[in-house]
């Protein structure tokens, strides 16, 4: 098996190809380290080859290598996350890519109001319309934009979506162009302060295709740290 820093060292050249072929900088490409999979000193080995944004999908799983690491690093909280958890994430996790719902979204806004904090957040959109997955409906996401206005500690700065997986990574691109051309228009009808810009988008499996179709955070977990 390959080491950690040559596993490191081909996914930014696989990152760096899929930059060149669609006329990408790229620097407008962050690769985020999902650590969800691995132990402690896993996530301390990748900080240390500097990886700095770490992700993890489950406070229960992330809260003893936070603890211990939460100041190297900067942390993306990727899961589905309960409202009853978001005393335990806000003021640890920077971002936040899977508000999905009001309920979730007025949440956040408290702790992150009694705290004197913002919350970067990303709207997971269910874009394959699969309903194993959560996210809004792609059509929702503009109401859905009007009514968590009011909540301004909660500063929605991209949009996430997870593919299908799929034996041929092509077959994921519609998924991708559709979330980058919903970005498009939402910034056509300006209802954040600021343009929505960031597409959290691409796994493993068709990080490439998600570079290639827009995307300016990739979440990555197998390729980089094993299963
Ligand atoms: C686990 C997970 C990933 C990483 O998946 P890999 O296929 O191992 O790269 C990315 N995003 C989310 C939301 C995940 O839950």
């Amino acid at each position: 098996m390959a080491s950690l820093q040559e596993r490191i060292a081909s996914v930014q050249e696989r990152v760096a190809r899929a930059c060149a072929v669609s006329g990408r900088d790229v620097s407008d490409v962050k690769v985020i380290a999902v650590t969800k999979y691995v132990p402690l000193d896993t996530v301390a080995a990748v900080l240390e080859a500097g990886l700095t944004e770490i992700a993890e999908s489950r406070w229960q799983d992330a809260e003893p290598k936070w603890n211990a690491l939460g100041h190297k690093g900067i942390w993306h909280f990727i899961g589905h996350l309960q409202t009853n958890k978001v005393k335990d994430v806000i003021g640890k996790f920077e971002y936040i890519h899977s508000l999905d719902r009001l309920s979730l979204a007025r949440e956040l806004h408290k702790k992150a109001d009694a705290a004197g904090l913002d919350v970067k957040v990303f709207l997971q959109v269910n874009i394959s319309g699969e309903d194993t997955k959560f996210g809004l409906a792609p059509e929702a996401v503009e109401g859905f934009l009007k009514e968590i206005a009011p909540l301004n500690r909660v500063k929605v700065i991209g949009l996430m979506t997870m593919a299908p997986h799929e034996g041929d990574p092509e077959l994921t691109r519609p998924v991708f162009r559709g979330l980058r051309e919903l970005r498009d228009s939402l910034n056509q009808l300006a209802l954040t302060p600021e343009p929505i810009q960031e597409l959290s988008m691409g796994m493993s499996n068709d990080f490439e295709v998600a570079i290639q179709e827009g995307a300016t955070r990739v979440r990555l977990g197998t390729v980089l740290v094993g299963h």
